[in-house]
């Protein structure tokens, strides 16, 4: 998108908000910090404008950020659709990963709203706010709210900070540009204590987590030119550590930090049966949105998603095969 594009949708977005007055905002399916953390953002800063606002995501707050102020507002769906004017699509590259409860709750909405980052996200919503170049859907919302003058209450800002940090790697990734570190530095100078936050966001894990760290490294495997690395996540080791979505967030960060990997890969096995992946590139030659996308996922360039039928013995070799694909087709050049 460019400048004058985002100018003119920030306008759109502003005549929208203004004319209406309930929200109904959600994000995708195992939220991350940034689905959480612009969902919080926008909420809070609408709520401090008076406005009525629900926050709902499919499967809830994670554990891992119960520590955000305002968290307490994000409920699951109810059973109802919601009276509301507006529908807001946070950080979900496509409608269905908003999730089916989420979706019925939104059935009533007149206008939807898509803000995102996604490449593969196709502009859903009648007003679309979408830039691929940003780290975060937390930049965009941090931008749209200083755009447009809107308040940055206490569980505005942290959540905003939480939103970038996490889907920046701590504003290390290739993504991160200088106004990330203006935003970071904005939000310091607006009371952001930045040692605490980090501390609840990356300190703060369940032992469980390293168990499962120890159980992901029993089944780590590597291609034979150190190209592709890969490990796994079995059901049963999911029921034996009693383990939560979020327990794994972050953890192909492991994989993909060994000198010489260029792809990491992992596959996680689901309760219902589905295979989810998660891919990470470190080259930006080898783009695992597009492999994702050919599977029905999506994401971005260095880091996507994918949801497909199982079982793991299937869905294993079939991405395997296309992720050697790309590697190869980008080393003979
Ligand atoms: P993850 O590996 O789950 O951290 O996801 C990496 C990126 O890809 C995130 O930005 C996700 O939102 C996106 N993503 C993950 N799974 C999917 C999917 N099934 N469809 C579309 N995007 C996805
Ligand atoms: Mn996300
Ligand atoms: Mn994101």
């Amino acid at each position: 998108m460019e400048d004058k594009d985002f100018s003119q949708v920030i306008e759109d977005i502003g005549a929208v908000i203004s004319a209406h007055h309930s929200f109904l905002l959600m994000s995708h399916v195992r939220p991350d910090g940034d689905a959480i953390g612009s969902q919080i953002a926008l909420g809070f800063s609408l709520m401090a404008m008076g406005k009525e606002v629900y926050l709902v995501n499919e499967d809830g707050v994670p554990e891992s950020l119960e520590f955000l102020k305002g968290s307490e507002k994000v409920t699951l769906p109810p059973k109802e659709a919601i009276e509301v004017d507006v529908a807001i699509a946070l950080d979900t590259a496509t409608k269905p990963r908003l999730g089916d409860k989420s979706l019925h709750a939104a059935s009533k909405a007149k206008v939807w709203l898509n803000i995102d980052h996604h490449i593969s996200n196709p502009a859903y919503g009648d007003v679309n706010l979408i830039n691929a170049r940003k780290p975060a859907t937390g930049q965009i919302v941090y931008e749209l709210l200083i755009a447009l003058g809107y308040p940055i209450p206490d569980e505005t800002r942290d959540a905003i900070y939480v939103a970038v940090s996490t889907d920046t790697g701590s504003f290390q990734y290739a993504s991160t540009t200088a106004e990330t570190y203006v935003l970071g530095a904005d939000l310091i100078r607006r009371g952001l204590n930045v040692g605490k936050i980090n501390a609840d966001t990356y300190d703060n894990h369940p032992y469980r987590r390293l168990e499962l760290m120890r159980a992901l490294l029993n089944t780590l495997q590597i291609s034979e030119d150190g190209q592709l690395a890969y490990w796994e996540l079995l059901d049963k080791t999911r029921m034996d550590l009693d383990l939560q979505p979020d327990d794994s967030e972050g953890l192909i960060d492991m994989i993909r930090s060994v000198k010489g990997v260029r792809v990491a890969v992992f596959f996680e096995e689901l309760p219902d049966g589905k295979i989810r992946v998660s891919m990470r590139s470190k080259d930006s030659g080898v783009n695992v949105c597009d492999v994702a996308m050919t599977f029905g996922g999506g994401g971005h360039a260095l880091a996507a998603g994918i949801r497909m039928a199982g079982p793991l013995v299937d869905a294993k070799p079939r991405v395997l095969s296309a992720l050697r694909s790309a590697l190869a087709s980008q080393n003979n050049f």
